[in-house]
């Protein structure tokens, strides 16, 4: 029988070398949008029930059946954060943001849960970047949204990127082109999957994101949305594809793109990439002008998009060796009083050049601690024997040069100072 206690099916432990990974990318994230002027915003990983069902929406797939929550002892309705958009709104609102500056711009890095079947590029707990904007209603404010999102991929290296784009107009023009979408489905209704058909009374628009053929195929003569957008939404749509002309960002208008979520209106856009298989989005956003309204704040319009790090680093065409955090000194220690030496001279190298560096711990031979040295490619190595304590020296060996030196312990500071 095994009683060994393992994860939880759709999370996973990020070991050793990946974590150096993961690093790269957080650092990479608050540099890159730091130079947009965006400052980091984080909010707690659980919130009361209501904040996603009022935000995400009662019919979403992720309030009706992927949520963690739970009624706390003292009675509350409560549930880890499904995604970030909802709080961060909660939090402008809750604060006061909107009083205090004309524009915020945050971004963020968080962990999500949502009950999604696992795959490749899908799991229970997963990590977003992601950027919010609250504040301005004008299509340059989509544009650096949109240009933040496509740069930084690129920026990273990712080749292979496709922009997708699309205006869902107002709530008004939305729910024109729901009835339009209905009538034009009601003939097909026996042809489609179960799920449609369920989706045909409850959100027609969660039809167009079908991955099956037939349907795609009866989806191809559809009505489009962009033809149901009033003019002043569809101005706001030309100025948006028109600065990222000026940007040199290619895009794909794409009619079907609507996003699952209940609170977007008129831009929505996604980039995805070739290497990812069918979960091959890398992020997806929009804009969301009513969502502070809905939630009890005074009107303000918003933007902003979410990006996932898993898939990101699946679709990064990694070089390992360069995430190999190797020392720059390991220090062979032989005997107690060696021991205490190699303790006090790391502290000083660590303290004073500000290097990494490794002390033994096992109490090893000198052929083991060579070895390890060897292992985690040290560039040097400090060894201190019986001969160097009666000297009061170390030999310090520069392991790519396999030149080595004799050196008083006064002088061992002096030695590394490039
Ligand atoms: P969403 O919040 O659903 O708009 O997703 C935004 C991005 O987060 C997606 O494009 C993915 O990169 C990532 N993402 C969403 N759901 C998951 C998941 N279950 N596992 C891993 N990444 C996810």
């Amino acid at each position: 029988m095994n009683n060994q206690i393992r994860n939880i099916k759709g999370t996973k432990d990020i070991l050793l070398q990946e974590t150096l990974v993961w690093q790269f990318i957080e650092s990479q994230v608050h540099l890159f949008f730091k130079q947009y002027g965006f400052e980091e915003i984080r909010t707690p990983a659980f919130e009361n029930t209501n904040l996603f069902i009022r935000s995400i929406g009662e019919q979403t797939d992720i309030v009706s059946k992927e949520m963690y929550s739970w009624i706390d002892q003292g009675g509350n309705k409560l549930t880890l954060k499904p995604e970030v958009t909802a709080s961060v709104a909660r939090a402008y609102i809750q604060h006061n943001l909107g009083k205090k500056f004309s524009i915020n711009k945050l971004y963020y890095i968080d962990s999500l849960f949502r009950r999604e079947r696992p795959q490749k590029g899908r799991y229970r707990q997963f990590k977003q970047f992601g950027i919010e904007v609250v504040g301005s209603s004008f299509p340059e404010q989509d544009a650096e949204v949109i240009s933040l999102a496509y740069n930084f991929y690129k920026f990273l290296g990712i080749k292979d990127l496709r922009l997708k784009i699309n205006s869902i107009g107002s709530k008004e023009s939305r729910s024109l082109y729901k009835d339009a979408l209905y009538k034009y489905l009601l003939p097909y209704k026996n042809k489609l999957s179960t799920l449609s058909q369920k989706r045909l009374k409850t959100n027609p628009l969660r039809i167009l994101d079908t991955k099956i053929d037939f349907e795609i195929e009866i989806l191809n003569q559809a009505p489009h949305i962009l033809d149901y957008i009033n003019k002043e939404d569809r101005e706001h749509f030309d100025l948006v594809l028109n600065l990222l002309d000026s940007l040199k960002i290619k895009y794909i208008i794409d009619h079907k793109l609507v996003r699952g979520l209940d609170y977007y209106c008129k831009t929505v856009f996604e980039i995805q990439n070739n290497k990812l298989g069918s979960q091959d989005a890398l992020c997806g956003g929009g804009r969301y002008d009513y969502l502070i309204e809905e939630l009890g704040g005074k009107p303000a319009p918003a933007i902003g998009f979410a990006a996932g790090i898993e898939r990101l680093i699946l679709a990064l065409d990694l070089n390992d060796e360069k995430f190999i955090q190797s020392p720059d000194v390991y220090i062979i220690s032989l005997g107690e009083q060696a021991i205490q030496h190699s303790l006090v001279i790391a502290e000083s190298l660590r303290k004073n050049q500000n290097l990494i560096v490794i002390t033994e711990m096992l109490r090893r031979s000198l052929k083991a601690q060579i070895k390890d040295a060897n292992r985690l490619n040290a560039e040097y190595v400090i060894i201190i024997g019986e001969d160097e304590l009666k000297n009061q020296e170390v030999i310090i060996k520069n392991m790519n040069k396999g030149e080595q030196i004799a050196i008083p312990f006064d002088k061992i500071n002096s030695y590394f100072v490039k």
